[in-house]
């Protein structure tokens, strides 16, 4: 079955033929021709399915059959997470509304207000907003949604962890109540339940695949470490299996910077995005792995939110993510479109309950193994001997100096004294590590 049986108009038509796309993956079949017909809809599919266009071509069809002229206020609302997957659906609109006369654009934060209020004024058809910056405008009256005759609500269940529901719940009380919703979420929880019975009258239900289960062209892989050794067993497994394309996320952003100087310094091609990069920044690094400037694309949670590269041939979980839903997200960069894909976790000793809630969420059983052919680096042994002499130094020799960083005695036995402590206080530093890891997040 082709697009043509969903009763889109033959401008849309176009631009679909335009893609090169022929077949609509099972979240489009069961969810365009509904959305055609002025119903609402839930989908809930899994990232990476081609969601994007199950929303965007019902909605381009229904805002094409009525061009009123004139118009300055939007008609249509997309809520997103992030900026990154607001460029991505206005992208979409741009290619799948290529022949049609309708305007679009993007309001998020971190960027001036003043390109975004001229954008208003000059007019638009389609508006793609993250709630946050949406609410300044609304509250600014510099955004008029009186207009608004369809609002889909994309990636909900990111919207809600990344804290946004108050937002949300305050933007939809604002729009007209006689209009089409559209939701869409790669999980469904009691959360977007109600959210979805609060916003959706009678909706039709697009499910595609059981929700927590990841997809079924992933292969994931899950590589026991210990943490003092990922950045090596990271290296060694960049060496030994043919990434062309890899997305590797970090914890923290201080992490992740720290990761991509390293690999960096290997002489591999290294981009990074988090939060504290500015849209510029983050544009041009995605830019740049899309085309194959940078092999690898290093990224916290947030950041990775709504990236869409095609052919991301691994994802590697340099750290296993805070909650089980991330683990799908994540995996979900790679196998997009029915493509197959790698993911691979690197479990150390302290995230096997992280594991174990994966296992749970996914519903499969984890196969924990050693990466083939990879020995972590040996401690250097200490003699016991020397390692207690060291520990009992002088007071003087123990405390910090003023400029707050640790004064070592310099006395040649520097290194023995630091392993010394490591080996009998591994627990507490690997503790310490991690906290300060939490702060910088
Ligand atoms: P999405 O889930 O919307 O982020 O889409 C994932 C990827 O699939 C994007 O790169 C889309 O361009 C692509 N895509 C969308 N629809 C189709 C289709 N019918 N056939 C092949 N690829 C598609």
């Amino acid at each position: 079955m082709g697009f043509t049986t969903f009763g889109l108009s033959d401008r849309i038509l176009q631009g679909v033929q335009a893609t090169g796309y022929t077949v609509p993956t099972p979240i489009q079949q069961l969810a365009i021709q509904p959305a055609v017909q002025g119903r609402d809809v839930i989908g809930t599919a899994q990232t990476g399915t081609g969601k994007t266009a199950a929303f965007v071509l019902p909605m381009l069809h229904r805002l094409g059959l009525h061009t009123a002229a004139n118009q300055r206020h939007p008609r249509a609302l997309v809520l997103t997470p992030t900026r990154e997957l607001a460029h991505q659906v206005h992208d979409a609109v741009n290619v799948y509304g290529k022949f049609l006369t309708l305007r679009s654009g993007t309001i998020y934060g971190g960027v001036g207000m003043g390109p975004q209020i001229s954008l208003l004024r000059r007019g638009v058809d389609v508006i793609i907003a993250t709630p946050g910056r949406l609410l300044d405008h609304m509250q600014r009256k510099t955004i008029d949604l009186s207009g608004i005759q369809m609002l889909v609500l994309d990636e909900a269940d990111r919207m809600l962890a990344m804290g946004f529901i108050q937002d949300v719940r305050a933007i939809v009380a604002a729009l007209p109540a006689r209009r089409q919703t559209m939701l869409f979420s790669a999980t469904f929880s009691k959360e977007i339940n109600a959210l979805a019975a609060g916003i959706l009258r009678n909706p039709h239900r697009a499910q595609t695949g059981r929700q927590e289960e990841p997809i079924a062209a992933i292969t994931q892989s899950f590589y026991i470490t210990p943490s003092s050794a990922k950045t090596d067993l990271l290296f060694h497994v960049l060496e030994a299996e043919k990434m062309e394309s890899v997305l590797i996320f970090a914890r923290t952003k201080h992490g992740a910077d720290k990761l991509a100087k390293r690999l960096e310094r290997k002489g591999i091609r290294t981009a990074v995005i988090h939060s504290n990069r500015s849209q510029p920044q983050r544009l041009s690094a995605l830019e740049g792995f899309r085309r194959g400037t940078y092999r690898v694309l290093v990224a916290t949670d947030i950041a990775a939110r709504g990236i869409d590269v095609d052919g991301i041939s691994h994802v590697i979980n340099y750290d296993i993510p805070r909650d089980a839903e991330d683990y799908l997200h994540r995996i979900g960069r790679t196998g997009r479109a029915g493509l197959a894909g790698d993911a691979i976790t690197f479990v150390t000793g302290e995230d096997r309950e992280m594991l174990r809630r994966i296992e749970r969420f996914t519903g499969k059983r984890a196969t924990l193994q050693s990466y083939p052919g990879f020995t972590a680096p040996q401690v250097p042994q200490v003699d016991p001997s020397e390692t207690i002499r060291h520990t009992r130094q002088p007071a003087h020799l123990r405390s910090r100096p003023s400029n707050g960083k640790r004064r070592f005695s310099g006395n040649g036995k520097k290194r023995g004294f630091a392993f010394g402590v490591k080996k009998k206080r591994s627990a507490k530093m690997e503790t310490f590590s991690s906290d300060r890891a939490w702060e910088n997040r």
